[in-house]
């Protein structure tokens, strides 16, 4: 269940709507129509007067029409701020499967992104940067109109409050605090200095640092807004901690260094009865088979339990074995193994070495694997 719906496409990219988005569109229309905070600027010999909030604005209908207008256009641009992300990630070639948005703001779902510091930085300066130009542009806009309609015109208000969000929304995103913007580049910065893991650990320590600060804010006067996003930031911290600490130990570590060595292989010619007698014995779950000294199949408990009990008697291996063999060289990496057990759907792969079959890796060979790794 994911609780969001698509609105449209940007560059081919879906756009989704989570519930919590559609109730604060309301809920931010309702906040700034209850309160009006008036700045006089003075900016190149010309003093502006600025209104933030739409409170004064009169009649009611034109107060809440510009509320709800303000409300829709900060929806657009936190839509804008996460295209900029997904723009920089699409000219490195990844792909962007959808944004939805979530009442703290968008998040970009894309595939695996290559772990490349720089890259990383990159994209995460993206999303910020579009607010700021926004912002930036907003409020220049905000004084034209102070200038021609008047300081307490709705449309001023309109484009310096969107203008000052902008900025803060901005500002706020490029805290350290991991996993928002900023938090992105403090890791890519710690991950040019050490390991990926411990690059995460340390931005998603600091994020949850942040996140009980901005707790405490909340709790002590910040309201209840700034208590749901501590809340974001920490669970996010947490979870992106471990999926990151589950693939990356992986990385470094070659196929020669986790398979099994000792090589029990099978006949063709051997019947059903024996394989199941040796299955149980030596509680391996699939055997390589060798024809002519050469790997000719595989055979698992999942090919002989398809044979019925009463046929056992007369098949041998041969006649069940897959031919169809997916392999492995001792030299890749074991996170290739990986990738390549989970799109064939498969358990273990014949590890070959010049025609020669010299190992076998299985998936509980690569668990093995991230769970030592994970704890060194
Ligand atoms: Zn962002």
């Amino acid at each position: 269940m994911s609780f969001a719906f698509q609105i449209g496409r940007i560059a081919g990219i879906p756009i989704r709507l989570h519930f919590t988005f559609l109730a604060i569109i309301p809920i931010v229309a309702y906040l700034f129509s209850t309160f009006t905070a008036t700045t006089s600027l003075d900016l190149f010999g010309q003093v502006y007067e600025l209104s933030y909030g739409f409170k004064d604005v009169e009649p009611a209908e034109a107060r809440w029409a510009y509320s709800f207008a303000f409300a829709i256009l900060l929806f657009l641009c936190v839509a804008l701020h996460e295209l900029g992300h997904s723009f920089v990630a699409m000219r490195y070639g990844i792909t962007i499967r959808s944004i939805t948005l979530y009442f703290f703001g968008g998040v970009a779902s894309m595939e695996d992104i290559p772990r490349d510091p720089g890259m990383e930085a990159r994209m995460a300066v993206a999303g910020p940067a579009v607010s700021g130009i926004i912002g930036a542009g907003a409020i220049l806009f905000s004084f034209q109109s102070a200038l021609f309609l008047g300081g307490i015109h709705p449309l001023t208000t309109l484009l310096w409050t969107l203008g000052v969000i902008n900025v803060i929304l901005m500002i706020f995103n490029l805290l350290p605090a991991f996993p928002m913007d900023g938090g992105r580049v403090l890791r890519a910065w710690f991950a040019s200095r050490m390991s990926y893991v411990e690059a995460t650990r340390r931005a998603a320590n600091i994020g949850k640092i942040f996140a009980i600060i901005m707790g405490l804010l909340g709790l002590f006067g910040g309201g209840i807004f700034l208590i749901f996003i501590a809340f974001f930031v920490y669970i996010a911290a947490t979870e992106e901690d471990r999926s990151t600490s589950i693939i990356v130990p992986l990385e470094g570590v070659k196929v020669k260094d986790i398979m099994s060595r000792e090589l029990k292989t099978v006949t063709p010619e051997m019947p059903l009865p024996d394989i199941i007698s040796l299955m149980f014995r030596e509680k391996h779950r699939g055997y390589p088979v060798m024809v002519d000294g050469r790997l000719g199949g595989i055979v698992t408990i999942s090919n002989v339990q398809k044979v019925p009990e009463e046929k056992r008697g007369t098949t041998v291996v041969g006649d069940i074995m897959v031919k169809e063999i997916y392999v492995i060289g001792p030299e890749d990496e074991a996170a290739g193994a990986m990738n390549k057990m989970m799109e064939r759907q498969i358990r273990r792969l014949p590890v070959m070495e010049d025609g020669r079959l010299v190992g076998i890796v299985s998936r509980s060979d690569l668990v093995r694997a991230i769970e030592i790794c994970s704890g060194r």
